[in-house]
């Protein structure tokens, strides 16, 4: 078959499945199979393909009818430009979060220790490490299958020598020692991982928590699309009854590890800002303000710490 007609054949077969966006996630499978992009379909449509790669893509466009998402076909997720390994046990990096990340960088400063609280696949830790200079940064996750998930990311993406259970237990790839260490990017050990049910287990104090945690009420799993109520870890997605259960906990219990002057980063459910924003004010948080994405909704809650 050539490329055009095994893409025609993965569009019709997704639409008839009802996978939204049959068209763009036919297209882009084929292209993780043959290693193409999306100027191929336009000018090598009519190209032979090889009877493998006709095979391993209707396979794929099988799975994906099964309402498998896409990520957990192809493994990776983009997300601030760098390329995210996921799994079952981690909730696929969204766009949206994007906008707590660049939030978050826009008052992160040279040498700062940062707290990501609810982790998942260390997306918004590593890239804001990857964007900065100098700073140290632990992920927190009740998880140890997202947290194994997270430290495979944080070695790929900032390097061995960059993590800190690397150079404590020694087991650094040939080559990607403490001695390899070149430059800001290699910090030695300057991120960690702790398996803790929220706040238990963490020591010590950050100038900025940034967190995406659990947020949709329970009575709305249900109504998900089925990629993520049936493959994306439920853990990763109750927020309990009302979706607040965790930013209650999360801003009551942050502050013994927030500096005086230090900030909190949530994402929140576009109907959630009023809600969480009036949290951290009754918290003895100042400067709360609440911050929108792309689509214009409601997405981000910050504030400050007051001194003393
Ligand atoms: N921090 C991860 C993310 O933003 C996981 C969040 C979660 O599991 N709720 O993608």
């Amino acid at each position: 078959m050539t490329y055009g007609e095994l893409y025609r054949l993965g569009k019709d077969t997704l639409e008839k499945a009802g996978v939204p966006e049959a068209e763009l996630d036919a297209r882009l499978l084929l292209e993780w199979v043959c290693g193409t992009d999306r100027h191929d379909l336009l000018v090598h449509g009519d190209a032979e393909r090889s009877a493998g790669e006709q095979a391993a893509y209707e396979r794929l466009i099988a799975a994906r009818g099964e309402r498998i998402p896409l990520q957990h076909l192809t493994g990776v997720q983009a997300f601030m430009g760098l390329e995210f390994a996921v799994d079952g046990h981690v909730l696929v990096p969204r766009q949206d979060t994007e906008v707590l990340v660049e939030e978050a960088l826009r008052n992160l400063h040279d040498g700062m220790r940062i707290l990501d609280m609810c982790t998942g696949s260390g997306c918004i830790l590593i890239s804001l490490l990857h964007y900065s200079n100098d700073c140290q940064g632990v992920g927190a996750d009740i998880s140890p299958d997202a947290l194994d998930a997270a430290k495979r990311n944080a070695e790929r993406l900032l390097g061995a020598s960059a993590c800190a259970w690397i150079q404590d237990g020694g087991d650094a790839p040939e080559g990607m020692g403490a001695e390899a260490s070149q430059g800001p990017e290699d910090r030695q050990g300057r991120i960690s991982f702790l398996e803790s049910d929220l706040f238990e287990r963490v020591e010590g104090k950050f100038d900025l928590i940034v967190c995406n945690p659990p947020y949709i009420p329970s009575g709305e799993i249900p109504g998900l699309m089925p990629e993520v109520r049936e493959h994306e870890p439920l853990s990763a997605l109750d927020g309990g009854e009302d979706g607040l259960f965790f930013y209650r906990r999360i801003v009551e219990e942050c502050r013994p590890h927030l500096c005086g002057g230090g900030m909190l980063f949530l994402e929140i459910g576009y109907d959630q800002g009023a809600a969480v924003s009036g949290l951290l004010e009754e918290n003895g948080f100042l400067e709360v303000a609440v911050g929108k994405d792309y689509a214009g909704l409601d997405r981000v809650v910050c504030g400050t710490l007051g001194f003393g």
